[in-house]
């Protein structure tokens, strides 16, 4: 059983209201049975390795020979984000700026180099890019994959976390949870592994949805080059991801925020201009939705 929120199989929005800008809102517009999480006892054993670079290879050639054209994704509108709440994409590295985020500390996305928001929509355009690749090959009945969902909006309600993964991929009835991942080409050529920030967010995802297999797509940002990792689901990883993330929570509700690194304020985090001296608003934390714990 998964627990996300599934979209249809077309690039238009589903038919639910997105998402009010607190937690407790969101919550309140979400219909019964997408709050539970699924039992690992009903999930589907982990499924076997297959070359999804591969496929992707296959259908961008058919496409571009059937049409004559290069192979290009139409664009896509981004729903608003959740606050308030823990972001997977965001979960891993600084604990202060996570608990930022909870807080709803305002960002500074005007003052930070305009640099980095080129960085950021490019790699929002390489989401949309290989997403359509992977509608592609669903269409073309390549590499026997069934269904492919993209933007499947989750969450973990006692770890506050909300979050839209970026698809899912069903072969031979079973799920793989896609993430796109971009990089430059030094950072690529040294990949051997996710990186832990992809990891933590991936477990998110998998441990919201169910599913056990997940793949980490990565395109280098200067070649256009691919290549992937399989990711099982493992409970170690998982209770030291739960573990850290549950303590941030705590902390703020106990009215703390964590210590910044040595090397505070970052020039690249979007809370840099109050790192040192937050003036968080603790009514905040009445919209969040407070975890069992
Ligand atoms: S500026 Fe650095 S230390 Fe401060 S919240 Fe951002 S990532 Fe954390």
């Amino acid at each position: 059983m998964l627990s996300g929120i599934f979209r249809p199989r077309t690039r238009q929005k589903a038919g639910r209201e997105l998402p009010a800008d607190s937690c407790a809102e969101f919550y309140d517009s979400l219909g019964e049975g997408v709050r539970e999480l699924p039992s690992f006892d009903d999930i589907v054993e982990p499924a076997e390795e297959f070359d999804l670079c591969k496929v992707i290879d296959v259908a961008i050639t058919q496409a571009v020979r059937d049409t004559g054209q290069p192979f290009v994704c139409p664009p896509r509108e981004k729903e608003e984000r959740v606050k308030n709440c823990v972001h997977p994409s965001s979960a891993y590295g600084c604990a202060r700026r996570l608990a930022f985020s909870l807080l709803e500390l305002n960002k500074n996305l005007t003052d930070i180099d305009t640099k980095m928001h080129r960085i950021f929509g490019n790699g929002h355009l390489v989401h949309q890019r290989l997403q359509g690749y992977l509608f592609e090959c669903l269409y073309r009945g390549l590499g026997e994959i069934e269904a492919v969902y993209e933007d499947v909006m989750l969450q973990i309600p006692w770890l506050v976390v909300f979050g839209e993964l970026d698809a899912v991929v069903v072969r031979r009835g079973q799920p793989y949870l896609v993430e796109v991942k971009s990089s430059n080409r030094k950072g690529f050529d040294q990949l051997r592994e996710p990186k832990p920030e992809w990891l933590w967010q991936t477990y998110l995802y998998m441990a919201a949805t169910g599913i056990r297999t997940a793949i980490v797509l990565v395109e280098c940002k200067d070649s256009q080059r691919m290549k992937q990792f399989h990711i099982e689901w493992d409970w170690e990883t998982w209770d030291e991801i739960h573990d850290e993330i549950l303590a941030v929570i705590e902390a703020v509700m106990d009215g703390e925020i964590p210590n910044a690194p040595g090397d505070a304020p970052c020039f690249w985090c979007d809370y840099s201009h109050s790192c040192e001296d937050p003036e968080p608003d603790w009514s905040a934390l009445d919209r969040i939705h407070l975890p069992v714990i």
